[in-house]
């Protein structure tokens, strides 16, 4: 364990007795991961996430790991996850598709209210997977493959019609501001409306239904940075049966920083905040957690430290 997890962890709950919550008292909430394949380093990530959910006292975490790519059908048979022993699930899963099963599975248990979480790339996975799109509302697709959204600048939703507009990418890793587009919902709820992430890809074009899709934070996709000009959803969340799904496009781990793999995304107090919050809105609809004290400003990045 980080000592960075234990100080965190210890502060949220401190701020939490302060401000008369009972943090402490609650049974925590059961959250499951899901990785095993993904073009980003999930035997990192999966670590830091599930310290990032511990930290704040509110969750335990187990982890599900599928087979590894081409693996057997016999292999394939030994993953089924158990999701509706769980009250929220976290992709950290971009790879082959799952059997027919554990997708039927992961239906149910949303659809009888259980939550949902991606995760940046996971929402590349299940292309051919409908209810996958409907759950997630925009994937990393071919623009003829759905709908786009942007938000105008007087915060207006923009649909963008199946194929026309850019297909999903985004432009060389750089730090950019997240602008909060709803400081009522829960999630973002007290958090300052304007904040610079760190370093990080800035997905663009994303497609998909885009059904029941409210958007709770975007950015601003510059041209001058491989970007499209138009403000990309960052944050959303969809209501599915009487399940909640919350994404986040933010969290790419790769590359080198100083010659260590680049970590920084997710250790942007601003990503951590708003999956932990996420997560604790998909597993129950609210949000106990409170708004830390230390978090990005609109000019100034913040990170948690390096895990030793
Ligand atoms: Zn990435």
């Amino acid at each position: 364990m980080m000592m960075r997890t234990f100080r965190q962890g210890f502060l949220i709950a401190l701020t939490a007795v302060v401000m008369g919550g009972s943090l402490s008292a609650a049974e925590p909430l059961k959250a499951l991961i899901v990785d095993g394949q993904n073009n980003h380093d999930w035997k990192s990530t999966t670590p830091s996430m599930k310290a990032t959910l511990e930290a704040t006292g509110r969750f335990k975490v187990d982890v599900a790991t599928s087979p590894a790519k081409g693996a057997s059908k016999d292999e394939w048979k030994a993953f089924h996850p158990e999701f509706s022993k769980y009250d929220v699930v976290v992709s950290n899963y971009n790879g082959e598709g799952w059997p027919a099963s554990v997708n039927e599975a992961l239906v149910d248990y949303v659809k009888n209210g259980g939550g949902l979480v991606i995760v940046h790339a996971a929402n590349n996975a299940f292309e051919s997977w409908p209810e996958y799109n409907d759950m997630i509302g925009l994937g990393w697709r071919d623009n003829k493959f759905g709908e786009r959204v942007t938000i105008a600048d007087n915060g207006e939703v923009v649909h963008t019609l199946k194929g026309q507009g850019p297909s999903s990418g985004h432009g060389p890793q750089h730090a950019y501001k997240v602008i909060i587009r709803d400081n009522e919902h829960p999630i973002t709820k007290g958090l300052p409306t304007e904040w610079m992430h760190t370093n990080d890809e800035l997905y663009h074009g994303q497609r998909g239904p885009a059904r029941n899709m409210h958007v709770l934070a975007s950015a601003y996709s510059d041209k001058a940075k491989g970007g499209t000009g138009a403000n990309e959803p960052m944050l959303w969340v969809i209501p599915y049966g009487k399940g909640r799904v919350f994404t986040t496009l933010l969290g790419h781990v790769g590359g080198s920083n100083n010659g260590k793999t680049d970590t920084r995304a997710i250790r942007c107090l601003g990503f951590q905040t708003t999956l932990a919050r996420g997560a604790e809105w998909a597993a129950t609809g609210k949000v106990t957690l409170p708004a830390p004290t230390e978090f990005p400003s609109a000019s100034e990045e913040k990170l948690a430290p390096e895990a030793k």
